[in-house]
C-alpha cells in the first residue's frame, strides 16, 4: 500500500484519468509476458510527456518509493513485474514519432512507440528499422532499448544496441541525461551501450534516436526440411562458414512444426524432424546468386526438400508460421515456459542433443523454435501448472538448460533479459567480482536502489545460497560467502 499523501502528490502531476490506484484498475499491470510471477502495484501512473516523467521520478526519489518503468509489458523475463509498495510508470502514452530524417537515416521517437510502427513510418522513405522481435506489433522501443531486444533479422543487421544512435533518459533524481550522439561516435565512456540492456535499472528512456536502413531491393526465403535436428543444426554452421550472412536463419523442430501447422497452416513439412528458414536479402543479382549457393549447401548438409518463396506475399506466408510459433505452442499445453539462452553457433548440435536428454530426464516435452544463425535458443517447456510439482520441475529444467548453455561457452540470456527469471542463472554465469561491479554501477546511477529493484542483478547472498545447490565443474561458487 502506498501512503495517501504520496498518491495525492502524484495526482497533482497527472490528470486523474492517468493515475490508477484501485485494485481492479491496477490488476492488468500485475504481470508481463512471464505470467508465472504476479504482484499488484501500489499505483500505476501514465504520464503524457517528459516533464511529467521528471516530476514523478523526483517525487518517488524524495519519498523513497520504488518505480518500475513499463512499455508494452511483453517482457518474457518478468522485467516489468511491479513492486507491491511501488509505482508502475507506464510510458504507453509517449508514442509520438518526433522526426524522420531520411538524409541522416534516423528517426527520433518517444519510448512508447511500437517497434513495428517505426518501420511503418519509415516505409514511405524506402527505409526500415532492422531489429524485429517477434513481438514487434506490440512491444515498445523503450522496452526494446531496456532489454537490448533482438529478432529474426539481427543476425545480419545487429541487435538494438547496434541500431540506436542516441538515448535521452531521466534518472531517478529527475535529472535528464543523453547518451550517444547524432554523429557516429561520442566522446567519453560508452554509456549508450551501458544504458541499452540495463532493464530499467539505471534510468527511464524518454526519447530514442534509431538508425534506419534502406529496405533491401529483393529477398528470397528458403524453407529447408531435415530428417534430423542434428543435420539441420549442422547446416546452420555450414551456411555461415561459406561466407553467407542471411537476413534471417531460423530453426524449428518437429513439435514446433506440428503446433504451427495445426494453428496457421502454411505448408511446413510435418514429417520433417526440423526445418530451417533461411532468408537472403540485398540487391537482386546478389540475392539470386547467394540463394543458389545457400540451397546447394543446405542440400549437401542433408536437406530432404527445399521450397523457395520469392514474392513478398509468398515470403510473408512462410514467415507467418514462425511468427505465430509461440501462440501455436500455447495451444499444445495449459502452460509453457520459454527459455532464452545463447551459445556459440558451432555448439548447436550437441546443445540441442543435451536439451533433448534433459527433456527426457525431467519428463517434460520441449519444443525448439529459435534464431539459429546467432545461436540464440528458445527451448519452450510445455507443462501444466495444475499438476502438483510440475511448475517447480519446469523451473528446474529451465535452470538446467541455461547451465548447459553456459557450459557450452554461451550466456543465460540471448535477448529476453534477466528480469526476475534468470537471477539464479546469473550466479551460474558470473562470479562475485563481476556481480559486485554490476551493483556498483547500479549504485552510481541509483544509490537508493529505487528503479526496478530486485531485477537483473542477483545479490551476492542469493548467489551464495544458489551456489550451495549448484556445483559447476567441481567448484562451489562464492566459496568465501557464509551459507545460511
Ligand atoms: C510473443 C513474444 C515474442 C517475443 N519475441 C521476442 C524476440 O524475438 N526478441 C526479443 O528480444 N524479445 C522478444 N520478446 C520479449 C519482449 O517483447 C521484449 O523484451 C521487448 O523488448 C519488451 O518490450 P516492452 O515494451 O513490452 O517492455 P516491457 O515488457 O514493458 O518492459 C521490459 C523491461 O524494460 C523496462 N522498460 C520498459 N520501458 C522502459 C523505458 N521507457 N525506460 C526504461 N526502462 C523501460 C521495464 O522496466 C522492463 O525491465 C517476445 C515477447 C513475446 C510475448
Amino acid at each position: 500500500m502506498l501512503d495517501r499523501t504520496f498518491t495525492s502528490a502524484l495526482a497533482t502531476i497527472v490528470p486523474s484519468s492517468a493515475l490508477l490506484t484501485e485494485p481492479e484498475d491496477t490488476r492488468p499491470y500485475e504481470c508481463d509476458g512471464l505470467t508465472l510471477y504476479r504482484e499488484q502495484p501500489g499505483a500505476v501512473v501514465l504520464p503524457e510527456n517528459e516533464a511529467q516523467v521528471v516530476a514523478i521520478l523526483k517525487l518517488c526519489h524524495a519519498a523513497r518509493v520504488p518505480v518500475v518503468a513499463r512499455g508494452a509489458g511483453t517482457s518474457l523475463s518478468g522485467g516489468s513485474l511491479p513492486v507491491a509498495a511501488g509505482v508502475v510508470l507506464s510510458l504507453a502514452k509517449l508514442r509520438r514519432i518526433v522526426a524522420i530524417d531520411a538524409a541522416a537515416r534516423t528517426a527520433i521517437v518517444e519510448p512508447g512507440v511500437r517497434n513495428l510502427a517505426i518501420s511503418e513510418a519509415a516505409a514511405p522513405y524506402g527505409l526500415f528499422y532492422a531489429p524485429d522481435p517477434s513481438s514487434q506489433i506490440a512491444c515498445s522501443i523503450g522496452g526494446n532499448v531496456a532489454e537490448n531486444a533482438g529478432g529474426v533479422h539481427c543476425l545480419k543487421y545487429g541487435l538494438t544496441v547496434h541500431n540506436v544512435r542516441k538515448v535521452r533518459g531521466v534518472l531517478i533524481t529527475g535529472d535528464i541525461v543523453e547518451f550517444g550522439a547524432d554523429a557516429l561516435d561520442a566522446p567519453g565512456y560508452d554509456l549508450l551501450a551501458l544504458f541499452t540492456g540495463s532493464e530499467g535499472l539505471l534510468g527511464v528512456v524518454v526519447e530514442v534516436t534509431v538508425k534506419l536502413l534502406p529496405k533491401p531491393d529483393s529477398a528470397r526465403l528458403l524453407l529447408a526440411a531435415f530428417a534430423s535436428v542434428d543435420a539441420a543444426a549442422g547446416a546452420v554452421s555450414a551456411v555461415i562458414r561459406a561466407g553467407i550472412v542471411p537476413g534471417g536463419l531460423e530453426m524449428m523442430d518437429r513439435p514446433a512444426i506440428t503446433a504451427v501447422e495445426a494453428y496457421v497452416p502454411c505448408g511446413y513439412p510435418t514429417d520433417a524432424e526440423a526445418v530451417l528458414l533461411c532468408e537472403l536479402d540485398g540487391i537482386e543479382a546478389e540475392v539470386v546468386e547467394e540463394c543458389a549457393h545457400a540451397e546447394a549447401i543446405l542440400r549437401a548438409s542433408g536437406a530432404t526438400s527445399i521450397r523457395t518463396a520469392i514474392e513478398a506475399h509468398e515470403r510473408a506466408a512462410v514467415w507467418a508460421g514462425r511468427k505465430a510459433a509461440f501462440p501455436a505452442l500455447g495451444r499444445m499445453a495449459p502452460d509453457y515456459y520459454c527459455i532464452d539462452g545463447s551459445i556459440p553457433r558451432g555448439r548447436l548440435p550437441d546443445v540441442l542433443r543435451g536439451i533433448a536428454e534433459l527433456s527426457r530426464e525431467y519428463a517434460l516435452p520441449v519444443a525448439n523454435v529459435f534464431h539459429a544463425g546467432d545461436g540464440n535458443l528458445h527451448p519452450i517447456i510445455l507443462y501444466d501448472a495444475a499438476n502438483a510439482g510440475e511448475r517447480e520441475r519446469t523451473e528446474r529444467l529451465g535452470t538446467a538448460i541455461l547451465a548447459l548453455c553456459v557450459e557450452a561457452g554461451g550466456s543465460v540470456t540471448g535477448e529476453h533479459g534477466v528480469g526476475v527469471e534468470k537471477l539464479d542463472a546469473m550466479c551460474t554465469q558470473f562470479a562475485s567480482p563481476e556481480i559486485e561491479r554490476f551493483h556498483r554501477i547500479k549504485h552510481a546511477f541509483d544509490p537508493h536502489g529505487l528503479l526496478n529493484p530486485g531485477k537483473a542483478i542477483p545479490t551476492l547472498h542469493r548467489c551464495a545460497e544458489f551456489g550451495r545447490m549448484h556445483v559447476h565443474r567441481g567448484a562451489v561458487p562464492f566459496p568465501g560467502i557464509e551459507r545460511f
